[in-house]
């Protein structure tokens, strides 16, 4: 098989061979020393499921298959939302819930543990047509905290909800919820028992522990019919993190951003880092007051000013003219996204692109 996952919606008596080609030929990598970043003309949905240190030789071909499997339902979930007529924020909250619901990503059913062995996950959506937006933070009842957020843009003059609020929130708004053993995967519990078991003491120092242990957060970026950008993020944080910290993924400008005018950008990483830079902002000033396009902005914030920060992390960022950069700083980042015309691409590491 191809290193390279490709699935066609409308176009399907088209060969693979010339798909593999058309792709290869449309994306341009753009060289960093920072890191890694391809630009893609023609897109109008992109998804990522956390950047970190995804080693092909940590990486057993049946697990690369589910995660490439869980990426395309992902990316076909919230282009069926598109070709149903749904917006922008339709697609990006029909690609998250399937992720935040599969084990495999750091959301939802399957997020990392706090150091109490608790999940509080946090989520947050912006609509760029109306600059619009909703988010919770350390939620531990909703199944899908996606919609969540969503709730909250929509049904509250409010932003942003925390911990028993947000749960509170959730149960008024009759979405469905769960009991908290029903996030907690096995997988996770073990990674909080090693992580323990290697350092008794303490939970402050994230910054040192090997970064695969921390990322799997999922966002989405989407581009409607109509020109309206929207951009979302869900994750249970950081391993092992202290009880009540809360990351990037639900503070508008730094994780997640959508303005009709720049870019929907939504990022995985060590959010200390991406609070501090505000990085999903970033990128639309630069845009907007800045005069860079999409690339350059994406290049400055997440390749440059992050890792000279000692920051780490990705994003995936849309363009109003569907043009998406997927810039990461680490040797990995669960991605994909879908043109206009319906072909999906899915890649997990760094030498992928090419
Ligand atoms: N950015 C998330 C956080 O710091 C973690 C991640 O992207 O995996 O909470």
């Amino acid at each position: 098989m191809s290193d390279q996952s490709l699935t066609r919606f409308s176009l399907g008596h088209l060969p693979l061979a010339s798909l593999l080609l058309c792709a290869a030929c449309t994306s341009t990598p753009v060289g960093s020393a920072g890191g890694d970043m391809e630009v893609v003309p023609d897109v109008v949905l992109a998804i990522h499921g956390g950047a970190g240190t995804i080693l092909r030789e940590n990486m057993t071909p049946e697990m690369d298959q589910r995660y490439r499997q869980a990426l395309t339902q992902a990316l076909e979930a919230g282009y069926a939302a598109l070709e149903a007529g749904g917006d922008a924020l339709d697609a990006v909250e029909a690609a998250i819930r399937p992720m935040e619901d599969s084990p495999l990503f750091n959301s939802g059913r399957g997020a990392v543990l706090n150091d109490e062995g608790e999940v509080e996950l946090d989520a947050s959506i912006m609509d760029g047509a109306e600059g619009l937006a909703g988010a919770v933070a350390g939620a531990r009842t909703p199944r899908h905290p996606i919609t969540l957020a969503r709730r909250v843009m929509n049904e509250s003059p409010h932003v942003l909800f925390a911990a028993e609020g947000a749960d509170r929130f959730a149960e008024a708004q009759g979405i469905e919820t769960m009991e908290a053993a029903w996030f907690v995967t096995p997988r996770r519990a073990d990674q909080l028992k090693r992580m323990q078991a290697r350092d008794a003491s303490s939970t402050a120092d994230l910054a040192r522990r090997p970064v695969d242990e921390k990322f799997g957060t999922v966002g989405c970026v989407a581009l409607d019919g109509d020109g309206h950008l929207a951009a979302g993020t869900s994750t249970g944080g950081m391993a092992r993190k202290a009880f009540g910290r809360v990351g990037d993924s639900p503070i508008i400008g730094a994780g997640t951003w959508a303005a009709d005018a720049t870019c929907a950008v939504s990022c995985t990483g060590h959010g200390e880092f991406f609070i501090r830079l505000a990085i999903a902002h970033q990128l639309h000033a630069r845009m907007l007051f800045g005069d860079q396009g999409l690339p350059q902005a994406a290049r400055e914030a997440v390749l440059e000013e992050l890792p000279a920060l000692g920051g780490s992390g990705g994003c995936v960022a849309l363009g109003a003219d569907g043009t998406l950069v997927a810039p990461f700083t680490t040797a990995g980042m669960y991605r994909g996204w879908v043109t206009r015309n319906g072909v999906v691409t899915v890649r997990i590491h760094g030498d992928e692109r090419r």
